[in-house]
């Protein structure tokens, strides 16, 4: 491929101010590179054109340039994935949604916004609030990832118990498939059955079916009050007891989240915060509530009762104000960055059936313990939603290289543990490059072939990028 070729023709059909080749010195070469790659560390980005479409119609425009050339793509939202699914690293064009940051409409009456895909999602929270409602997807890089990252990986985070995952909150979506056709999927509209509801297939496709560009979110009330919990828990079964006892109250839960003593080792050295308690604990669990009044004061107070009389816990707090509970949730938010900025870190993302989840666990921990006795793992995660995040830290000593390749070659054993168990080895990352070779361990190979067979539909000559997913 000649790339001073590919930026005059693409400049020609979207303007010169939004094609960028790297030899061209427009953009120093960490920034340009880092448009190619996400939070994984394991690959080198590798690509020379960079596009910065700023609507949908350039979008098309650059898929079907891409697709007569037959030149592979790369959608890059914030970049903020943990698959290597935004990685491009064979010469694709990285088609950046950066600028696509816009409101295009909203619904007051329904509740709805609809924005372009390239909108980082903490400012889709202030567009929400600013109309007096709340998008209620929430986790730690919302800073930094797209609304249309979140779709393409269909995102969960910290209020999933509550409010489920992107999915439940996409109405519509405008997307460009892989032969450049623009494809609207259902407006605006919360009821219309009308045969296949396609969006969905784009949803938690990690961009191999097609450019999402815009996309309708429905909105809904911000929880009235809110109550942040941390407690000290002794083992790992009475996490499992207090989250059935979290049923039994008709306090609505908002989170439900988990990490060992070693995560919060981790985040103190880190952040320099102190301890939550005087003693350490082998786990601690973050409970969020919604509260309104004083009843919902005292069915908290019963909640914790019950907890400590059961012994479920050995220690406990309840937030008083809203830094403290910024406070609460820096330990838990704080873990994903304390490891991976000073360590080497293989991560794994995995979801089981919470009846299975203890007997998993011992069952992983003697597997990792005999096969690598060296290794630290940190483990915390969504765990109200049945979804551990399961992080091997490389011991000191040790060579990246060697790391890898010991964490890959118990990756499968790991993997048939979580089929014994009845659970997926990729709970809201997604697959990308990072687990593809590993798909067959959650999806059967019909499935797979299925997928292929849709992927032929929307993107005929494989340019929507490739090699990831499958
Ligand atoms: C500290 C931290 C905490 C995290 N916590 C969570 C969590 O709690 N829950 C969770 O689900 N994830 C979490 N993640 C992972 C990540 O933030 C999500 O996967 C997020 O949805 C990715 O969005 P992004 O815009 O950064 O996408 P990117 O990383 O840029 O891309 C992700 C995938 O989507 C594709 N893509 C991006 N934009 C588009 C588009 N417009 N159209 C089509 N395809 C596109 C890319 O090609 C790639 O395959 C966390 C990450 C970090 C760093």
């Amino acid at each position: 491929m000649n790339f001073e070729t590919t930026k005059k023709e693409l400049s020609a059909k979207i303007g010169e101010s939004k094609v960028i080749w790297k030899e061209d010195g427009k953009m120093d070469e960490a920034t340009f590179d880092s448009f190619g790659l996400d939070r994984t560390k394991t690959y080198k980005p590798e690509y020379k054109i960079l596009v910065f479409p700023e609507t949908t119609e350039d979008v098309a425009a650059i898929i079907e340039y891409a697709n007569f050339n037959k030149i592979p793509v790369v959608p890059s939202g914030g970049r903020t994935g943990y698959a290597g699914g935004a990685v491009a690293k064979n010469s694709e064009i990285v088609i950046s949604l950066n600028k696509m940051n816009k409101v295009i409409e909203a619904d007051p009456f329904l509740g709805s916004i609809t924005v372009q895909a390239g909108m980082v999602t903490k400012n889709l929270h202030k567009e929400a609030e600013e109309r007096g409602f709340y998008y209620p997807v929430d986790f730690a890089a919302t800073g930094s990832s797209h609304i249309g990252g979140n779709i393409a990986t269909n995102a969960g985070g910290v209020r999933v118990v509550r409010y489920g995952l992107v999915r439940d909150w996409v109405l519509g979506l405008t997307v460009v498939t892989g032969k450049g056709e623009i494809l609207r999927f259902n407006g605006e509209i919360l009821k219309n059955n009308t045969g296949y509801d396609l969006k969905h297939l784009f949803i938690g496709s990690e961009g191999t079916l097609g450019i999402i560009t815009e996309c309708t979110l429905k909105l809904t009330a911000s929880p009235k009050d809110i109550r942040v919990i941390l407690v000290a828990v002794p083992d790992f079964k009475s996490i499992l007891e207090i989250f059935k006892k979290t049923h039994e109250s008709p306090l609505p839960l908002l989170a439900f989240e988990f990490f060992t003593e070693f995560c919060l080792e981790k985040v103190k050295e880190h952040l320099g915060v102190p301890s939550p308690f005087s003693s350490p604990s082998p786990y601690y669990v973050l409970m969020e509530y919604e509260v309104s009044g004083e009843n919902d004061e005292e069915k908290l107070f019963s909640i914790l009762e019950t907890i400590t009389n059961e012994e479920y816990i050995t220690d406990g707090s309840i937030a008083q104000n809203s830094r403290q509970n910024e406070t609460f949730w820096k330990y838990r938010e704080g873990i994903s960055e304390s490891l991976s900025l000073h360590n080497t870190v293989h991560k794994n993302d995995i979801s089981l059936p919470l009846r299975n989840m203890e007997a998993f666990i011992q069952e992983m921990e003697s597997l990792l313990n005999g096969k690598y006795p060296g290794f630290q793992i940190a483990l915390f995660g969504h765990v109200g939603d049945g979804n551990l995040h399961l992080n091997i830290l490389m011991p000191e000593g040790m060579d990246k290289e060697t790391f890898f390749i010991k964490c890959k070659s118990v990756d499968p054993d790991m993997f048939e543990l979580i089929q014994k168990y009845h659970g997926s080895i990729s709970a809201e990352h997604g697959i990308g490059l990072l687990k593809k070779d590993f798909l067959g361990f959650s999806r059967s190979q019909s499935e797979i072939d299925s997928m292929k067979a849709i992927k032929a539909i929307f993107d005929p000559n494989g340019i929507l990028n490739p090699g990831k997913l499958f």
